[in-house]
């Protein structure tokens, strides 16, 4: 990681993306031979984080789509907080999509196609939304392609959408396969799926590894303080290192 990953660096990467005459375009209106730039956001880790991010691109006017996971250890999108965040980013003028973890479903389609539908309509009640979008969170190589509909929606791993535009990722805080700017399909003016994920964007530290610790810290003093406001018989862990 660089100096390169934080609010400021994300807000030069895509101005300077746009200066080539890029426009920002949901997946709905992706042509793959235009000069379009999808702004996708997986949210693995933070619902706060994203939601910082969120308003960083409402200030530029800029319209990205995040994905939201529903069954993670992770965040939970009904805590208050949760919720808080989540509504922040749909207010902002963002799309909200679901981010699947299909492992947990195994490999059987039906019960798949319930499952997208259930967590569907769960993310649709916190933000009013329909939910067109689905990405699947770590996907299988069976995955990538994707390109059946699931519960009537489309995925971000379509061969539309993956295979044949751009498509160009911050997996693990890194540029692993090539920073954007030099993507081959900006050279040649074709469309552009950028993914990032917030938690390599927002907060402290210089290194990938600094980021998930300071996100470690933030959500173990959420709950310390929540055990602490719900449960009397519970000592907070630093008071007791010094009893
Ligand atoms: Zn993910």
């Amino acid at each position: 990681m660089t100096v390169e990953f934080t609010l400021a660096g994300y807000r030069e990467l895509i101005a300077a993306i746009l200066a080539r005459g890029y426009e920002i375009t949901d997946f709905s209106q992706t042509r793959a031979a235009r000069r379009h730039l999808i702004l996708r956001h997986d949210i693995d880790q933070c619902l706060a984080s994203a939601a910082r991010l969120a308003a960083v691109e409402a200030e530029q006017g800029w319209r990205a789509s995040y994905f939201v996971l529903m069954r993670s250890e992770m965040y939970n999108p009904f805590s208050p907080a949760g919720l808080g965040a989540l509504r922040e980013i749909a207010g902002a003028g963002h799309e909200i999509g679901l981010h699947l973890d299909a492992s947990i479903y195994g490999a059987d389609a039906a019960a798949l196609e319930a499952a997208v539908e259930r967590e569907c309509a769960m993310l649709e009640s916190i933000t009013g939304q329909r939910v067109s979008m689905i990405s699947f969170h770590r996907p299988s190589p069976n995955l990538r392609p994707y390109d059946r509909i699931l519960a009537g929606r489309g995925n971000t791993y379509e061969s539309r959408f993956f295979d044949e535009i751009g498509y160009c990722s911050d997996s693990r805080g890194a540029w692993r396969h090539g920073r954007p700017r030099d993507h081959a399909a900006i050279a040649e003016g074709r469309a552009l799926q950028l993914l990032t994920h917030a938690i390599w964007w927002v907060g402290e530290g210089d290194r990938p590894e600094d980021r998930l610790s300071a996100f470690l810290d933030r959500r173990f003093s959420l709950l310390e303080t929540e055990l602490a406001a719900h449960c009397a018989v519970h000592t907070p862990r630093k008071l007791k290192e010094r009893i």
